[in-house]
């Protein structure tokens, strides 16, 4: 049985734990505001493993590689397209190394940073090609399934879903992110939440992640409706630590581990099968959610 069947039998078993944001895990082991995080896969291997452990030890069942906004379109923009294989080559096995057999390893493949035509300027190819190229440097390393993920346009995330096939994923995870309309939760580009997830038939997982201003509140309505539009796929909800407020300037999430833990069992309630963080979460966020969602 290889590990991507495993994971498909422990989610009919039970639920399961996703974990929490990594760039802020990273900056606060010294990582400098606006530098590209996947550098240290390879500069600083030791810290993103203690990231990972620092998950892992909460009890998350799947680790997330430190590979968000990888592709080479997305690095060019820090002169790293040219290392995009080594970086996430290196970030799938970082996270492999540490889940061991305790936990299966999500490579993390977020939106290439532009618009596609006919919004923006990138051909559909050309975003295709760096998604392929990224989802075959993460299988490569070890990753047991890939996430793509914070995705906004329908048409994005069926690429990249399609590319993540093609590099020979036999799992795909894809989670959009929702925000406010007058029309209710709808993606930066409108759709809602049954249009975003026919984008993502081709996905085995599927749900939402991140939100601009979405409280935990908005994030159990979510769950419901993403549970009622799955086709019985299992869903995920990856939310971040509440809807941010604005200190001295600073973007800061007040949502305590404790209300971060009641808010996702609340979710498992609605049928949801995975459970993690995004923004403001750390380590004892997951460790909350993991004591109120994981049979003892
Ligand atoms: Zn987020």
């Amino acid at each position: 049985m290889t590990r991507t069947d495993q994971l498909r039998a422990r989610l009919q078993q039970r639920v399961l734990v996703g974990d929490g944001a990594t760039g802020t895990q990273l900056q606060a082991l010294g990582l400098a505001p606006g530098e590209c995080g996947l550098r240290w896969n390879v500069e600083a291997p030791d810290r993103v493993r203690q990231v990972h452990q620092r998950y892992l030890d909460a009890g998350a069942d799947l680790l997330t590689t430190n590979t968000f906004s990888g592709t080479t379109l997305a690095l060019a923009a820090y002169g790293l397209d040219g290392q995009a294989d080594a970086l996430n080559r290196a970030g799938a096995a970082l996270a492999r190394e540490v889940a061991g057999a305790r936990a299966f390893v999500l490579g993390d493949i977020g939106p290439f940073g532009g618009l596609l035509e006919p919004l923006g300027e990138t051909p559909p190819e050309v975003a295709a090609a760096a998604f392929r190229r990224q989802a075959a440097a993460l299988l490569a390393g070890g990753a047991d399934a890939l996430l793509v993920e914070t995705m906004s346009d329908p048409a994005e995330a069926q690429l990249a879903i399609a590319a993540a096939r093609d590099a020979g994923a036999a799992c795909v995870v894809a989670t959009f992110t929702f925000q406010h309309s007058p029309s209710g939760l709808r993606t930066m580009m409108g759709s809602d939440v049954a249009t975003a997830l026919r984008a993502a038939a081709d996905a085995d997982v599927v749900g939402a992640n991140c939100g601009t201003e979405l409280s935990l509140d908005d994030y159990a309505q979510l769950a419901a409706e993403l549970v009622a539009h799955a086709g019985g796929r299992p869903v995920i909800v990856q939310p971040n630590a509440g809807s941010p407020v604005v200190e001295a300037g600073r973007v800061v999430y007040r949502t305590d581990p404790a209300e971060f833990g009641r808010a996702a069992a609340r979710f498992t309630a609605a049928g949801v099968r995975i459970v993690g963080g995004c923004c403001g979460t750390g380590p004892a966020h997951i460790a909350a959610l993991a004591a109120a969602v994981k049979p003892r």
